[in-house]
């Protein structure tokens, strides 16, 4: 098998005869053997029935439904789990992305030796207000975090090597940062590829303005677990050390200065050095105590998410 093409969908009925129709034209002249994974994100419209019936006129197509909306980046991580091509491609159900850039992607992949390629919305057809402004902040965000030359991290049209997407752990609502969970894992060999874009045909976009704060939150994550996560105790324990530090040298000086200097003056609890005394030295067992508990974490290895498989069409 050369390539699998893996889909999330959440409500996309209308979209999936088209979409199965448009991929088979467009890989059947690349000459790639292929197969197409769609994974029903837990519509409650006619989705999944589709999905069956295109499974049972080709026997190239996989369908996997789970039991409710786990969201895209669970969906893709059980079809990149699924996925037995040596080129896995990504795709949105939505005809907003054109499956023709498919084999041409892949083509440019293995001659320029790449793990990824990242496809690029450059002349991109979604409102300007609530996606083409917003996506600019977020990729220049994305870029100075990642240090990864991307225009458009979150483009649903990506090819990548099989080892990258067997080796990534795509949790929560990662999908919008795979470019930087791949580099973590070591695969940088990233580039972009201009891709034709649609408006989108039918329904309407499944992501509303929480992603904005989400996307934030979990690039910050990102680059914490990047950079700590195999070792939290260098966060949280230097921090710590700090703290307890400066608490102690206050309480020393106060000490000091009450027993041999000042030994009449005023109360010790009347003076600012008792407080910040008193507050590092709390703050700073308070991150060692972080600091533990997140190695014990770390050490029984609790950070994956889950999701629950409903139907299989295999
Ligand atoms: N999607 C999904 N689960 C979700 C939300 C979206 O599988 O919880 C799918 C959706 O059906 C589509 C793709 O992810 O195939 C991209 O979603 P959408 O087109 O709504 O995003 P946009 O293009 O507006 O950014
Ligand atoms: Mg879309």
């Amino acid at each position: 098998m050369d390539v699998s093409i893996v889909i999330p969908l959440y409500n996309e009925s209308e979209s999936l005869i088209e979409l199965n129709e448009w991929i088979n034209k467009s890989l059947i002249s690349s000459g790639f053997s292929y197969e197409i994974i769609y994974i029903d994100d837990g519509s409650d419209d006619q989705s999944w029935n589709i999905i069956e019936d295109i499974a049972k006129e080709n026997n190239n197509v996989k369908g996997i439904s789970f039991s409710r909306n786990f969201g895209k980046s669970q969906a893709l991580r059980v079809g990149f789990y699924e996925s037995k091509g040596d080129y896995v491609a990504t795709l949105d159900a939505d005809l907003q992305d054109s499956p023709e850039e498919i084999p041409i992607m892949i083509d440019k992949l293995i001659k320029n030796n790449l793990d990824m390629i990242s496809g690029w919305k450059k002349k991109r057809h979604d409102s300007y207000f609530f996606k083409k402004i917003p996506s600019l902040f977020f990729n220049m965000v994305a870029r100075a975090f990642s240090g990864i030359k991307l225009h458009d991290f979150n483009c649903g049209i990506k090819v990548y090597k099989k080892e990258v997407i067997k080796s990534i752990n795509l949790y929560a609502d990662m999908h919008r940062f795979i470019p930087i969970l791949a580099k973590n894992e070591g695969f940088d060999k990233i580039e972009e590829h201009i891709v034709k874009h649609q408006s989108r045909k039918y329904g309407k976009s499944k992501f509303g303005n929480e992603r904005f704060i989400r996307g934030f939150l979990d690039i910050t994550t990102l680059w914490f677990t990047n950079k700590f996560g195999r070792r939290p105790m260098h966060f949280f324990g230097l921090i710590g050390t700090i703290m307890i530090f400066v608490g102690t040298i206050f309480s020393i000086y106060l000490g000091y200065n009450k027993l041999f200097i000042d030994t009449n003056s005023r109360l010790i609890t009347t003076r600012p050095e008792f407080y910040i005394a008193l507050a590092t030295m709390i703050l700073g067992a308070q991150f060692f105590i972080a600091g533990f508990l997140a190695e014990l974490i770390l050490k029984f290895n609790l950070n994956k998410d889950k999701y629950s498989i409903k139907n299989k069409t295999f």
